[in-house]
């Protein structure tokens, strides 16, 4: 179990003080599931870690079919707030109660006070960024048990609705508030940015873009966060914003997850709920307008054989900062095909900064015959332009970049050559120039010529060498990696013995 500790600025030295909270319903799974079971596991694990300081467990036990009271859950409550807590560890959203609402109060509720609670099975700290997004996750979870709660829940809504009683909302939304009737009302002081975001996305700009608008001009979000790109897109598809309110937009299924309703249940959709903040026709410029983004971006990320058939281009696109050719880029689990420079991929961004462009962008734009030279500038707007050049009109006026040329190896070019030795059996380091990257090594002659039954071998980059500055006496290098497998090498002008 990996916990992250939040950022706080308590002491950081005191050991933090861990809680467990468990509890156990009449319909859970006996055996695994019971009270001493759990208890003793968190026991166990809270005293073996040596940054906590054991905390206690609290525990309720639910019957179902009756209304929870939870004691332990509200003695760990006021010890929280008394101050003796630090970080809570449980199993899961579900386990911590059975309604979300309940889930949701009591880790906002610990979140003021700077106490974390920790999910082992969503592997979430509600005080990490991640938390925040759960939060809002849960809220929407929350929301939708709340509507569809029981059978005559429809009804009621229905009936409530009729009658004009307004939707009650559990969570607040950026933008609003709410009056003594729990109706969204707009707060002016966050207006303003929400009609901003919908200007901008209708504008062309991306989440990503827009993102960085925000955090750059200090504006946080409800959760008194940096704003991510999922925050903003969630904000600009949100209908709340236009006056409108969805019920039903998610809604829970038989695995307990959240998932957003397609028809599996029946929404209803309440025009004019509430009061708008931007027009139904700025919202649906701004729909429109992310919706092509991601369109674009998404078409061709069903990544097939890499055929010319498939990929006219493939062999014919090269990138326009340096002449290399360009190579295809599998990212998101081989959910995502984007075409990169590899000139960059073999000699480093100091040799060519690259080009990255999307498959989908790239097969939209295709219709040529011959060879494509293609290069990128960022936009403002946080989308890439990208550009195409013919063969002969990019080789007018570019020459393919060829790595720097490898010195000779002389003792001008490399004043130590004489000087370094391996330092497991002493032989003397030879100079290796990998055909591909171009990159100069020193490696162990010993094993170069006797094979790795006479020396493991000691290889280094020449560029780990030349960092250490001018060498007076004959060294002997070694290879010895950190604790996270990061390359560190080491020198002593002692020779090895045996
Ligand atoms: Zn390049
Ligand atoms: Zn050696």
């Amino acid at each position: 179990m990996e916990i992250q500790i939040r950022e706080g600025n308590r002491e950081q030295k005191r050991k933090l003080r861990v809680c467990a909270y468990c509890r156990v319903s009449t319909d859970a799974d006996e055996q695994e599931n019971s009270l001493e079971n759990q208890i003793r596991h968190y026991e166990t694990v809270i005293k073996a870690t040596p940054s906590y300081e054991y905390a206690g467990v609290y525990s309720d036990f639910a019957i179902s079919g009756f209304k929870e009271k939870r004691p332990g859950l509200q003695k760990m409550l006021a010890d929280a707030q008394k101050g003796k807590i630090d970080l809570i560890l449980t199993k899961s959203v579900s386990r911590f109660a059975r309604n979300t609402s309940i889930v949701l109060e009591a880790t906002r509720k610990l979140k003021e006070l700077n106490v974390g609670v920790f999910f082992e099975l969503q592997n979430i700290n509600t005080l990490s960024g991640e938390g925040e997004l759960m939060l809002t996750i849960l809220a929407a979870f929350a929301q939708a048990e709340s509507e569809s709660g029981s059978a005559g829940a429809k009804m009621v809504y229905q009936r409530k609705y009729e009658a004009g009683i307004p939707v009650q909302y559990l969570e607040r939304s950026f933008g609003y508030t709410k009056d003594e009737r729990g109706v969204y009302i707009a707060d002016e002081s966050e207006a303003v940015w929400v009609r901003k975001i919908y200007e901008m996305a209708a504008d062309g700009y991306t989440p990503a873009a827009i993102k960085r608008y925000l955090n750059e001009n200090g504006v946080k979000t409800v959760g008194g966060t940096k704003w991510s790109d999922s925050t903003v897109f969630r904000l600009i598809e949100n209908e709340i914003y236009k006056g409108d309110y969805i019920m039903h937009k998610h809604f829970v299924n038989e695995e307990r997850k959240l998932v957003r309703n397609r028809g599996e249940v029946d929404a209803w959709y309440i025009e004019d709920d509430h009061e708008a903040i931007v027009s139904p026709e700025l919202w649906q410029k701004a729909q429109d307008a992310i919706e092509a983004k991601r369109d674009y971006l998404a078409e061709g990320s069903v990544i097939e054989d890499f055929t010319e058939e498939n990929y006219p281009y493939m062999n014919r696109i090269f990138c326009a900062k340096c002449g290399h050719p360009l190579y295809r880029r599998i990212y998101s689990n081989g959910n995502r095909l984007n075409w990169g420079c590899s000139g960059t991929k073999r000699h480093g961004k100091s040799f060519c900064e690259g080009i990255n462009i999307p498959d989908g962008v790239l097969r939209k734009a295709w219709h040529f015959d011959g060879n494509m030279y293609i290069d990128e500038k960022p936009s403002v707007k946080g989308t890439k332009e990208f550009t195409y050049l013919k063969e002969s009109s990019w080789k007018r006026r570019h020459k393919k970049k060829v790595p720097e040329a490898i010195p000779e190896n002389t003792e001008e070019a490399y004043p130590y050559r004489k000087k370094i030795f391996c330092g497991l059996c002493g032989s003397r380091l030879v100079r290796h120039v990998n055909p591909k990257s171009h990159k100069v090594i020193w490696i162990c002659n010993g094993a170069k010529r006797k094979g790795v039954a006479f020396c493991r071998g000691t290889r280094i980059p020449d560029s780990v060498i030349r960092g250490w500055g001018e060498i007076k006496k004959d060294i002997y290098i070694q290879r010895k990696d950190d604790k996270n497998g990061k390359k560190r090498y080491s020198y002593t002008s002692k020779k090895p013995t045996a």
